[in-house]
């Protein structure tokens, strides 16, 4: 299956106004079956492997995954399930937490620079640069002003970050209120679900309507050729796993790492 295929299912086509209100959370027609999304789920896996190892030996252009959601949408859990196989001496994976006094120092960019992958890695933010136009906006954290010149400046910073060996790829899970407060009351109910439980999230929840719209906001400015956001529905955590680990083998096979040439003539020599 090609990129363009998986695209044209998924992708925020550049230009493009997506309404999340019409694209259903529960959604799960790209597979046939959950037996063919966990069979799809394990091939992919072992293909991003072998991938990954490539791109490691090359080391000449890396992959980075931007992940955004609402709370309790799985960010964590994509990432072990897609990356849990991977060799982790190539992977990068940082989560981005509320700013810290040398961070909110510095332009909102600086912090998330110096974690971009280097060549040859797999580089995945846990959420990213884009809380600085969804939860920065929703809270007046910065003024308003300042929150709108910010999407240009991510178009441009990718569109860097690209020019220099980055595929820049970003996902936004997509999940329903109503699976939202089943998941957020587990934590609540569930003894060793206690503590992923954070009080704050209560908060941010009765903030749904203007996160959503923060959203839309950043998937109509922000896809770009260069770096797409696609959204994958993420109410069925098996769905949501596969899709996003079809996305990362078909972006990686895109790039086409090779195995570097050997440096030196292998022929006859023998290690005794
Ligand atoms: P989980 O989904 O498992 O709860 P998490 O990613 O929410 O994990 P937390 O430590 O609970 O991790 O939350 C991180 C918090 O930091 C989020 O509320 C997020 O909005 C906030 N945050 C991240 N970046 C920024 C930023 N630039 N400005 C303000 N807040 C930020
Ligand atoms: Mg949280």
């Amino acid at each position: 299956m090609s990129l363009k295929a998986f695209d044209k299912h998924f992708m925020v086509k550049e230009g493009g106004r997506p309404s999340l209100a019409r694209i259903d959370p529960r959604d799960k027609s790209f597979f046939k079956s959950r037996e063919e999304a966990e069979e799809s789920l394990a091939e992919d896996t072992a293909a991003i492997n072998e991938l990954q190892d490539k791109l490691y030996a090359e080391s000449k252009q890396s992959l980075l995954l931007v992940l955004q959601a609402p709370d309790a949408a799985g960010k964590d859990g994509t990432i072990r399930k897609v990356f849990g196989p991977v060799d982790p001496l190539g992977l990068k994976a940082h989560s981005f937490k509320k700013p810290t006094p040398e961070e909110l120092s510095h332009d909102f960019l600086w912090r998330v620079h110096r974690k971009a992958p280097a060549a040859g890695e797999v580089g995945i933010f846990n959420r990213s640069h884009y809380e600085d136009v969804l939860v920065v906006r929703v809270h007046g954290l910065a003024p308003s002003k300042v929150v709108e010149a910010r999407y240009e400046q991510i178009n441009a910073f990718e569109k860097h970050l690209s020019f220099y060996g980055t595929r820049v790829v970003k996902v936004y899970l997509h999940l329903s209120k109503e699976e939202q407060r089943e998941r957020l009351q587990e934590r609540i109910d569930m003894p060793h679900k206690n503590w992923k439980y954070n009080p704050g999230d209560l908060e941010e929840r009765k903030r749904w309507d203007e996160y959503r719209k923060a959203y839309e906001i950043m998937l109509r400015r922000c896809s770009k050729a260069h770096a797409p956001w696609y959204i994958i529905p993420a109410d069925r955590n098996w769905y949501r796993n596969a899709c996003v680990a079809r996305l990362v083998r078909l972006t990686l096979e895109d790039m086409k790492p090779r195995y570097p040439e050997a440096e030196f003539d292998p022929t006859g020599v023998v290690v005794e």
